[in-house]
């Protein structure tokens, strides 16, 4: 069986380009993915998927029929198409068979997809049909400070126990930025301490309230980094692809072995 990779992120994480760089190297290893794009706002899409939301729905008419923004246009588009999902998920698990991997993009504003009815109704389905993990793609440029840090780490663990499937951080961008604080700040509490430490007192030398917070936040996050594996890629060079796929292989295994028994203690 295949495996489903799902990838979220927030937008401009690169997780369109990463799709790009997983398809172009899985098709170099001579196992071609299936691909689902799940975002109607893309405007170039470096690679061809197998499904296409915008071969359904065209966000831009939804808008002007229903009157809404841009996010509402694209959550509108994402709602009718999720009226659509079995068709989709029967097209799925007819080439279940002969492919490895089947991936899939998401709006570029996340919450669109995490926080939505559609979103949650799409994941379920999948997840519940072929094993299923989550990428969840980080900008690491722009994750260096030690508060958007913890943010995008309260980020994930929300979409973590939201979704309770098997999950791999994905600090991408590191051609630019690599992503050795984050790991660090993830293993050694002390570290991270430092870092705010050093950015997070004013003038005074007392510690700013969000440091503080911060702080004491980083000591729940510990079980939360115990329990999920990290990897460093760039979706623009293909570096940390090797680290991408055991990560993803691990990941199956957790499904396997913990997702799927509860799946069917719920049935
Ligand atoms: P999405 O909104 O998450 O789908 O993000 P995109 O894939 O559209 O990427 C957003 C921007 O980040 C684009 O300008 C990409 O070229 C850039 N980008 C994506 N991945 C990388 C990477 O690994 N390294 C660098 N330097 N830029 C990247
Ligand atoms: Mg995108």
């Amino acid at each position: 069986t295949p495996v489903v990779i799902l990838c979220i992120g927030m937008a401009g994480s690169g997780k369109t380009t990463l799709m790009q760089r997983l398809n172009s190297h899985l098709h170099s290893r001579n196992t071609p993915p299936y691909i689902l794009n799940l975002d109607p706002a893309v405007s170039h899409m470096p690679y061809s998927a197998n499904i296409d939301i915008r071969d359904t729905v065209d966000y831009k008419e939804v808008m002007k029929q229903y009157n809404l923004g841009p996010n509402g246009g694209i959550l509108t588009a994402l709602n009718l198409f999720t009226t659509k999902f079995d068709q989709v998920l029967a097209f799925v698990e007819k080439r279940a068979a002969s492919v490895d991997y089947v991936l899939v993009d998401t709006p570029g504003q996340i919450e669109i997809f995490t926080w939505s009815a559609s979103g949650s109704i799409i994941t379920d389905a999948i997840a519940s049909s072929l094993p299923t993990v989550v990428a969840y793609i980080i900008d690491t440029p722009r994750t260096t400070a030690p508060a958007t840090f913890m943010s995008n780490m309260l980020y994930a663990c929300s979409i973590l126990y939201k979704t309770r499937l098997p999950f791999i951080l994905v600090f991408n961008k590191i051609d630019v930025e690599p992503h050795d604080f984050a790991i660090e700040w993830m293993h050694d509490f002390q570290a991270y301490q430092a870092a705010l430490d050093e950015k997070g007192r004013d003038e005074q030398g007392e510690m700013a309230y969000t440091s503080s917070l911060m702080s004491s936040m980083s000591l729940v996050l510990d079980e939360f980094y115990n329990n999920l594996r990290a990897v460093g890629v760039s979706a623009m060079t293909g570096e940390g692809m090797k680290d991408f796929f055991s990560a993803v292989e691990e990941a199956k295994k957790e499904y396997e072995t913990d997702y799927k028994p509860e799946l069917a203690r719920l049935a």
